[in-house]
């Protein structure tokens, strides 16, 4: 059995880059991705659907016709870490990192 990481539910709220993950994504069967697994910064384990397309999703990207961007996972692990800005409507520690279409 593979050990389970333990989720550092004590860990501060930070808003907190941690760039490219390898992190295999499933299909749900309907085109959409799914992501599956713990947020690499505090190990807390969740999973998130996201549409096959992200419309309006144009912003700071230069290339045209590119439909295979990385999708940008964002912690929601479900815990409320200490700091977390109420603005802020996702529950989890403030990773946010990309995760490639394959
Ligand atoms: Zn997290
Ligand atoms: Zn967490």
């Amino acid at each position: 059995m593979m050990a389970t990481p333990r989720h550092r539910k004590r860990l501060g709220w930070e808003n907190a880059p941690m760039g490219p993950q390898q992190t295999p994504l499933t299909t749900d069967g309907d085109g959409g991705l799914v992501f599956s697994g713990p947020c690499p910064r505090c190990m807390g384990t969740f999973s998130r659907t996201y549409p096959a397309a992200i419309p309006g999703s144009t912003k700071g990207v230069g290339s045209s016709g590119g439909s295979a961007k990385p999708i940008r996972v964002l912690c929601e692990c479900g815990v409320r870490h200490a700091g977390r800005p109420d603005v802020e409507k996702e529950v989890g520690c403030g990773a946010h990192w990309q995760v490639d279409r394959s």
